[in-house]
């Protein structure tokens, strides 16, 4: 059993202000896997004022300390890398090959590209007389969800650091336990206090104290959308800067000269991935309308080859994240359907032989864009081919959505691919593949506004000063 009941405040571990303990769930099993603390506003307070007080050293610190400060980091995480896997393994369910691969890969990836861009990002150009600066915006309330733990935490921290801004993390509660050891990552690591300070609980509190807190300057939230959009009128009566990571709906466009086989095969073993529980999952599959019979066949033999079960296991999926999800996600289906969607793979249910855990079984339907499973994003392992007649007819159905996530591409002819990319509405496209820590990540419409990974990370931390006079004579 796991016992994390002190957050990280001011450079120490510290008791909450009232103490309130919470069991986490390990959704495998459905055991109770341990317990964190509650915090409450209080604890926010105290947290607000010791970042409140470090910045005034902090954001005045060297790049070259800030480099140093992050590499210490770098050291320390690959120490505990193997710990960061089983936690998160224990906490949302991701098979252990995931958690230990590609779950914490992504965090060391966050942190190596915070360093690299920081060696040559430029804080400061002249511009005629005009000195241009860009300074640590302040004191910034980071609320991260449990899907891609490390991902989501360490594309805030790290930036944030970088930019010489300071700190209160507020993790998932669903999912604390990885947040938990970043914070000893940090702590060990040197992170001078106050800096980075780390608050466990609901969010309706924690979340919410940050957004109306007077003396928090942003706010980087990554989740929901009703959440997001709760959290900015929260943020308004402050007039702070919110950065909003919300979900997605996106469509991947399967051109007529592609591999049919293959895209159809990686588009649905890639939406199974961590149980569908990511925002940018391809969810909606468009395919030519000509070749729907061989897309079902390829489609429903991806599905039945995902292999489910134990995350201790060697599987290509685990539980979803809570029962909750797991209601919501049988909810989707069953609406789906309703609506007269046709089922092709997996369904209502657990899995065959899994009656413990919240199992989904890999569900694909073949629908039209104007049903809810089309529209609504599910955040679990459904997929929803849409057939489509001709390129004009793809590009308006993949734009036919609240969201502007993701979005993929996947055809022979690179100048179509091309052409097609172009006109699709939305934050980031992958044209057959492809992967790059410095590609800017983030929404249109519903999305969200923000834009993290790389060098635009930075500027989410960044406030622009202008100096003028600066170069006159
Ligand atoms: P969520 O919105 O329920 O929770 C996210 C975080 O917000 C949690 O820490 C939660 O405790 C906190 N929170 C809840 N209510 C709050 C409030 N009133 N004020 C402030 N904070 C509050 O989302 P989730 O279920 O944890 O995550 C799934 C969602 O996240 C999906 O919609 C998914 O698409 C989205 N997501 C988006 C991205 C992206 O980069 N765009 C990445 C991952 C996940």
């Amino acid at each position: 059993m796991r016992s994390y009941t002190q957050f990280y405040i001011d450079g120490r571990w510290t008791s909450p202000v009232t103490p309130k303990t919470a069991e986490v769930i390990n959704p495998a099993t459905e055991e109770v896997s341990g317990e964190i603390s509650l915090g409450s506003p209080a604890d926010v307070d105290l947290a607000v004022a010791a970042a409140r007080r470090a910045f005034a050293t902090y954001g005045e610190s060297s790049v070259k300390d800030r480099l140093d400060l992050l590499e210490a980091i770098q050291a320390e995480y690959e120490r505990r890398e193997a710990e960061l896997g089983e936690a998160i393994m224990v906490e949302m369910g991701a098979p252990k090959g995931l958690a230990n691969g590609f779950h914490t890969l992504l965090g060391k990836g966050h942190l190596g590209t915070a360093i690299e861009v920081l060696k040559e990002f430029k804080f400061e150009e002249q511009r005629g007389v005009t000195l241009i600066r860009k300074e640590p915006i302040g004191v910034c309330g980071l609320i991260t969800p449990w899907n891609w733990p490390m991902n989501q935490t360490c594309v805030k921290i790290f930036p944030a650091l970088a930019a010489g801004c300071t700190m209160i993390l507020k993790p998932p509660q669903l999912a604390p336990y990885s947040a938990q050891i970043l914070a000893e990552i940090l702590d060990k690591a040197g992170v001078p206090a106050g800096v980075f300070n780390m608050i466990q609980g609901q969010g309706s509190v924690i979340g919410a104290a940050l957004s109306r807190h007077e003396d928090v300057d942003m706010i980087s939230f990554t989740g929901s959308e009703p959440v997001g959009v709760q959290i900015q009128k929260d943020a308004a009566d402050t007039v702070k800067r919110v950065g909003l990571e919300l979900g997605g709906k996106s469509a991947w466009i399967v051109l007529d000269d592609a591999s049919l086989a293959a895209n159809v095969a990686g588009a649905t073993a890639g939406m199974m991935g961590n149980s569908g529980q990511t925002c940018s999952a391809g969810s909606r599959l468009l395919v030519p309308a000509s070749r729907l019979d061989d897309v079902k066949r390829a489609a429903a033999e991806a599905a039945s080859g995902v292999t489910v079960g134990d995350p201790q296991s060697d599987v290509a999926m685990g539980p979803v994240v809570s029962k909750s999800q797991y209601n919501i996600i049988q909810q989707y289906i069953e609406k789906g359907l309703e609506e007269g969607a046709e089922l092709i793979a997996g369904g209502l249910g657990r899995p065959e032989g899994l009656d413990k855990g919240w199992y989904v079984k890999p569900t694909v339907f073949v629908g039209t864009n104007d049903m809810v499973i089309a529209r609504e994003e599910i955040f679990g392992p459904v997929l929803v081919v849409i057939p489509y007649d001709d390129i004009d007819d793809a590009v308006r159905i993949a734009n036919d959505s609240n969201f502007g996530l993701g979005g993929y591409v996947s055809g022979e002819d690179l100048d179509t691919c091309r052409a097609v990319s172009r006109r699709m509405r939305t934050g980031a496209i992958w044209v057959n593949g492809g992967f790059d820590f410095h590609a800017p990540f983030g929404g249109y419409k519903r999305s969200g506004n923000g834009r993290e990974w790389g060098e635009f990370g930075f500027h989410e931390y960044l406030e622009v000063k202008s100096v003028i006079g600066w170069g006159a004579a």
